[in-house]
């Protein structure tokens, strides 16, 4: 199990109970988001509306599934979470549309894996809130077709691009997420120390936030180690240096890396002399699934720029080169 796994684990939704912000004005960062989202809601709220369809994209661990929560929290009505994968048949989908409140959210998280034929079904409950579904089999089959209660459906997905485009085009309103920022992710790191009643000065909240590669939940599962640390080998105060010791031990570094980046990294730099290399080529070469490094390790390094991504492949940048303390020589 990687400690910067940006996926949730267990352990991870345990706390994530607790420390998960309930309302938009404690959802730290995104600031555009935040913004329009606010507009949308009260304005709907305004008219008596069910907020219109929202479609929110970004790699995993950035506070999809929480902001889903929140809009469910400031419109004021209740919220069904589900899943593209779990989702396999129509009649999934219908038992949950018909199970539904007037304004109520619907939460698919990874929408863009909903199979074929349960998207049919979501078409005409999206455009004019009618659950149209086939029962039984052979001649005996029919359809029958139901009002449902205008909802919202809050989709998320890590791919925008893997989103059919009628499905895509049934979203009123999208909103990409972004990586966040050291000081964001600090005060992110802070205010989950107060609820796990940790002393830690600022200076430690950031040495926590540099190292979690723009990610909330990378965050605050580091900072559940920072604290098991700290209980065994130090009293008082967690400092920096106490934090650095810490993820020192994991074996996350300096700039959030651990031993799956540096592979990748390496990969790239020593087998393919910096590249370009293909995405299957480089999966080979690490014995990693393609999805894995596109979805999970390469948008933090390519945003950081440590990889570039090219028309003829992946390439390691200087960064790359310098974070092993080696120089690039153009070829
Ligand atoms: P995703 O659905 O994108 O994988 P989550 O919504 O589950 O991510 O967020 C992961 C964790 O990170 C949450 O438990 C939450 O505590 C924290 N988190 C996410 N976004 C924010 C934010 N903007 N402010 C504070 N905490 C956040």
């Amino acid at each position: 199990e990687r400690p910067v796994q940006p996926k949730a684990t267990g352990d991870d939704e345990i706390i994530d109970r607790a420390i998960r912000p309930k309302r938009l004005a404690d959802y730290t960062g995104q600031k555009h988001v935040v913004e329009q989202l606010s507009i949308y809601i009260e304005a709907a709220r305004g008219r008596s509306d069910a907020l219109d369809h929202v479609l929110i994209f970004g790699p995993p661990g950035l506070g999809k599934t929480t902001l889903a929560n929140i809009i469910a929290n400031e419109m004021g009505v209740g919220i069904k979470t589900t899943s593209g994968p779990v989702l396999e048949k129509a009649g999934d989908l219908a038992a949950l549309l018909t199970n539904l409140e007037p304004h109520d959210v619907l939460f698919i998280d990874e929408i863009h894996r909903l199979s074929p034929v349960v998207e049919e079904v979501l078409y005409p409950a999206l455009e004019d809130y009618q659950l149209d579904i086939m029962i039984g089999e052979g001649p005996a089959a029919r359809s029958i077709k139901l009002d449902l209660p205008p909802f919202t459906l809050v989709g998320a997905t890590t791919r925008a691009g893997a989103l059919t485009s009628p499905l895509r085009d049934r979203f009123g309103i999208v909103q990409r997420l972004e990586f966040y920022s050291i000081p964001e992710l600090t005060s992110i790191v802070q205010r989950s120390a107060g609820f796990l009643e940790m002393d830690l000065v600022p200076e430690g909240a950031q040495e926590v936030a540099m190292r979690s590669r723009g990610t909330p939940r990378i965050a605050n599962r580091l900072l559940r180690r920072v604290r098991d640390y700290a209980q065994v080998k130090s009293s008082g105060p967690i400092t920096a240096e106490i934090a650095s010791a810490a993820l020192d031990m994991i074996d996350v570094d300096k700039a959030g890396f651990d031993y799956m980046d540096r592979k990748l990294l390496k990969a790239i730099i020593e087998k393919f002399m910096g590249g370009p290399v293909g995405l299957e080529n480089l999966a080979a070469a690490i014995g990693e699934e393609k999805d894995t490094i596109e979805d999970v390790l390469e948008p933090y390094l390519i945003q950081q720029g440590y990889v570039q991504r090219t028309p003829r492949g992946r390439i390691a940048t200087n960064h790359a080169y310098n974070h092993f303390g080696l120089t690039k020589t153009e070829k």
